[in-house]
């Protein structure tokens, strides 16, 4: 059974919101930094809207971003998890882990602070390398700070290097018509593409066996089909208008 909490209860206020190219779940890297082309924005909102909460955060290329998981957040939590890193497997704590189900929902990525806006009174922040799905909440953002943020000779146990992302992505002939097509609304999306399939989206216990699944994963507004060929290399056969899932 699933877990909540009912007591002790500690009330944030929300922020800000992201826009992020991750319009579901499935897709997004593990991990920030991961897919450096991953481009979003968090939008501040209600009080924290305001353009004195980030005078002088531009000097800093990179920041916390502190979010709550609010598409998992209904799902509940358990104590033991099992880390796609191990397989899928193996089950571990949840606080050993970087698990979106947790006793409390709230996620943390380091990512690159691109630039700030401030238009017309509205604050975003522009950001990239993100992990973050469409229309997150945040909850605080801090400056990352390399002296004591940065510990490289840490012990990170399982997750001690970045996983291996060494397969080889393809575009068939329809998906670079495509391609070219949206062009101009999204310059970087064959990078982008390249990127996210590398990371190998699939469930871990797929990895390394034969799949002839044809795969779909939303990125902006629109959906991407791919498939496998042999087990190192990923074919992206069309790009079309997302279906609006609402
Ligand atoms: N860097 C964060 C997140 C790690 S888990 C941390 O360590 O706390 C990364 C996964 O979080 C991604 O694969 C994505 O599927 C998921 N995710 C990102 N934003 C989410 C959200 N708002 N709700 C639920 N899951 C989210």
């Amino acid at each position: 059974m699933n877990r909540t909490y009912v007591s002790n209860k500690v009330e944030f206020n929300v922020i800000g919101q992201v826009n992020s190219p991750y319009k579901e779940k499935f897709a997004i890297p593990r991990q920030p930094g991961l897919v450096s082309s991953a481009k979003g924005s968090i939008t501040l909102t209600g009080d924290a809207n305001d353009p004195e909460l980030v005078r002088e955060l531009a000097q800093f290329s990179h920041i916390w971003v502190l979010f709550v998981f609010h598409g998992t957040q209904e799902q509940g939590w358990k104590p033991l998890v099992r880390p796609p890193r191990l397989g899928g497997n193996k089950k571990i704590g949840v606080l050993a882990s970087r698990s979106t189900f947790r006793p409390n929902p709230i996620g943390m990525s380091v990512v690159k602070l691109d630039a700030i806006d401030i238009k017309d009174q509205q604050v975003i922040l522009h950001i990239s390398g993100i992990d973050l799905l469409d229309k997150t909440p945040i909850i605080d953002i801090k400056p990352y700070v390399p002296y004591s943020d940065s510990i490289p000779h840490a012990n990170a146990g399982f997750a001690q290097t970045q996983p291996s992302s060494d397969l080889k992505v393809t575009f068939n002939e329809h998906a670079q018509i495509a391609l070219a097509k949206h062009s101009n609304n999204h310059p970087d999306l064959a990078l982008f593409i390249e990127q996210v399939l590398a990371q190998d989206p699939r469930p871990a216990y797929k990895k390394g066996k034969d799949d002839d699944k044809v795969y779909g994963m939303n990125l902006y507004d629109l959906n991407i089909q791919w498939k496998m060929q042999g087990l190192s290399s990923i074919e992206v056969i069309g790009i079309t208008s997302a279906v609006s899932k609402l």
